[in-house]
């Protein structure tokens, strides 16, 4: 029986420690118990997982003599005892020492889970949370789905202590030295909860395996207590199997035991590699975001066999812009090292990877040609990914324009490509455009655009963060250079006006009002570095536009808040002559009072900014200036 006494002496070898789990894990067990109720068969292949996992560590320890192997061939051998209420999963892998029990089994330390956890607090009502929660790989803890009490016994391959650690799933758990341990390896034994009687009975174990782990490259028996073991999975890798005989289930399944994921993947891609490089690759894109998609460190999910030997579970096999896709690749080239480090700085590797990317890309662009809808949803979840690759690899960016899509100020569904674009330029077009800015719906009603549409001109709203950065650094497509309706003069008068539209008045700059904003300028002083007359606008009184030096506007501001750009980079005002507001603006510079002409300039910047979505610099003062402003207006109206 476990004597559980307080942990005063982390020394101690023998006596049983009792510890509080991490905060986090605490609220991670309750979350993950109470809100998955729809598949509870997963917690099987979760423990199948972590057993298949540690049978490959050990595989690979051997493999590069860093342990002596017993011969003994690796299985997973579920038990179920009906007497005793028990199911127990065992494992001949690389077991785990007293530290790797309490850092494996009793803090989740990494980001990702408190990114999640946060994620999971905030969606409140359960249906949200239970869709968060299967996107995520709960393993171990998914055990306390069906049980109320958990024993983990095992021994560290190369150790002769083994261990036993022990938890209700609550708030603690404890660990002592026991001798009830496998000569190596794990034994998880679960205490049944009163409702999870199906576990105890062989038959349904058998199917939940077939059903679940069955792509698994260690063989897999079941066993009543004392009873004959049955084979309820040869063992035979996925990927290492004929395409012809493998299921869309199958695939399915085995993703979502590599992946963590609980949806379906949207594109499976199964190849075997022939030629100067030898391999064998399974890629799945999947089928909804990972959790952990936009954390900063973009790691990827890539495994690395050599020879059916698993040498990483994050092995360098895809650029972080392809981070969501789960792949499996199993090389007969590589040579197996001592250091996984050495393994992964392989040439070999680095023609793999490019091999791999490539073949991505290609089954990318077959699905956008074939199935635009199936293809939709990927670029949905995972535009804004393949995005970065336009920038980071410039050597990729034709591929990727080739299958790219946005949403336009004339297509709003998100759906255009660029040879559409291209093919629908109107006379005179020489330049794709575009507007970058951090609100999709707010883009679409920007004032930049009103020009462009009286003349039927499609422009680009690009909404995504690494937008700002791929467009200023892409030459162009189809030999139109990207331009940005932000910056520089928009030069757009050549292109004939749209059927219907009617021209905006322009009238003529006489020269008492460009002697007018020529003064306008000396007032704003720093807030802009010139006042000119538009030609984008129609119906808007002015807007803020980029120098033709300067960066475009959305890319200036990302830069600035990095701290990368003086953040004085100053705008451009444009006004429009034509708009009522102006007019009234320019009438006002008489005489020798010039305060109002002065406060009067500085809002039409501030309106500016407000209609890109800025917020301007000194909110409460520009909402007393537009209050005093609007009772002058509303009271001239009332008493006429
Ligand atoms: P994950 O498998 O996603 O890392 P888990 O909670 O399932 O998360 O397991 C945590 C860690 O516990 C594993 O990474 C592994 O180091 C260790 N572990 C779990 N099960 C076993 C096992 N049967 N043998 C050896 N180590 C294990």
């Amino acid at each position: 029986m476990t004597d559980s006494v307080n942990d005063s002496a982390p020394g101690a070898a023998s006596g049983a420690v009792e510890r509080p789990f991490q905060a986090d894990v605490a609220r991670l067990l309750d979350l993950v118990v109470h809100s998955i109720y729809s598949d509870r068969d997963i917690f099987l292949r979760e423990l199948i997982s972590n057993a298949a996992d540690a049978c490959e560590k050990l595989r690979f320890e051997t493999a590069t003599g860093q342990v002596a192997g017993s011969g003994a061939p690796f299985r997973i051998l579920i038990e179920a005892d009906k007497q005793g209420r028990t199911l127990s999963v065992e494992d001949n892998g690389v077991g785990m020492s007293r530290e790797d029990l309490e850092q494996a089994l009793g803090v989740i330390a990494n980001s990702g889970t408190r990114a999640f956890m946060e994620k999971l607090e905030g969606a409140g009502d359960k249906g949200p949370a239970e869709s968060l929660i299967g996107r995520f790989g709960i393993g171990f803890y998914s055990s306390f789905i069906v049980a109320d009490h958990v024993d983990v016994y095992s021994r560290r391959a190369g150790q002769s202590e083994g261990w036993k650690w022990s938890s209700d799933g609550k708030s603690s758990y404890s660990i002592e030295a026991s001798d009830n341990c496998p000569p190596v390896g794990a034994r998880v034994v679960l205490h049944l909860k009163s409702d999870a009687d199906a576990y105890l009975d062989v038959s349904s174990l058998q199917r939940i395996v077939g059903e679940h782990s069955a792509g698994i490259p260690v063989p897999i028996s079941v066993r009543e207590a004392g009873g004959e073991e049955q084979t309820a999975s040869e063992g035979a890798a996925l990927w290492a199997r004929p395409r012809s005989e493998i299921a869309a289930e199958q695939y399915a399944e085995f993703y979502r035991t590599i992946s963590g994921q609980f949806d379906e993947p949207a594109l499976t891609i199964h190849w075997r590699a022939e030629g100067r490089h030898e391999f064998d690759a399974l890629a799945f894109i999947p089928g909804s975001r990972p959790f952990d998609l936009f954390n900063p460190e973009r790691k990827g999910r890539s495994r690395l066999y050599v020879r059916r030997v698993l040498v990483s579970t994050d092995a360098d096999l895809l650029p972080p812009w392809l981070r969501f896709v789960t792949l499996v690749v199993d090389s007969a080239d590589v040579p197996l090292n001592v250091s996984r480090e050495l393994v992964q700085k392989s040439p070999v590797l680095g023609a793999i990877r490019k091999a791999v990317v490539g073949r991505v890309i290609q089954e990318l662009a077959k699905l956008a040609e074939s199935d635009s809808e199936k293809f939709g949803a990927v670029w949905t979840n995972f535009g804004a990914v393949l995005k970065e690759g336009l920038y980071e690899e410039p050597e990729r960016r034709d591929a990727l324009f080739g299958f790219a899509r946005f949403t336009t100020s004339t297509h709003g569904a998100g759906d255009r490509t660029l040879k559409q674009y291209v093919a629908d330029l109107r006379p005179n077009q020489t330049a794709i455009y575009y507007l970058n800015g951090v609100d999709a719906a707010g883009l679409a009603a920007s004032p930049h655009l009103e020009g462009f549409r009286a003349r039927g001109i499609e422009v680009l709203l690009l909404s995504d963060p690494v937008d700002a950065f791929w467009v200023s650094s892409a030459v162009g497509f189809d030999g139109k250079p990207f331009r940005s309706v932000t910056q520089g003069q928009a030069d757009i008068s050549q292109v004939p006006l749209a059927d219907g539209a009617v021209a905006p008045e322009r009238p003529e700059l006489d020269a008492m009002a460009a002697t007018t904003i020529a003064k306008m300028k000396e007032m704003l002083g720093e807030r802009v570095s010139d006042v000119r007359v538009s030609d984008r606008l129609a119906d808007s009184p002015a807007c803020l536009v980029a120098s033709e030096v300067a960066p475009d506007r959305t890319l200036a501001r990302i830069l600035a808040s990095a701290g990368r750009l003086d953040a004085s980079m100053r705008p451009v005002l444009e006004i429009n002559l034509g708009h009522s507001l102006v007019k009234a603006l320019l009438a006002l510079d008489k005489g020798d009072d010039r305060a109002d002409f002065e406060e009067a300039s500085g809002l039409l910047v501030d309106l500016a900014q407000l209609a890109e979505g800025e917020a301007p610099e000194n909110g409460p003062e520009v909402a007393r200036r537009l209050s005093k402003w609007l009772a002058r207006g509303l009271g001239n109206s009332a008493g006429a």
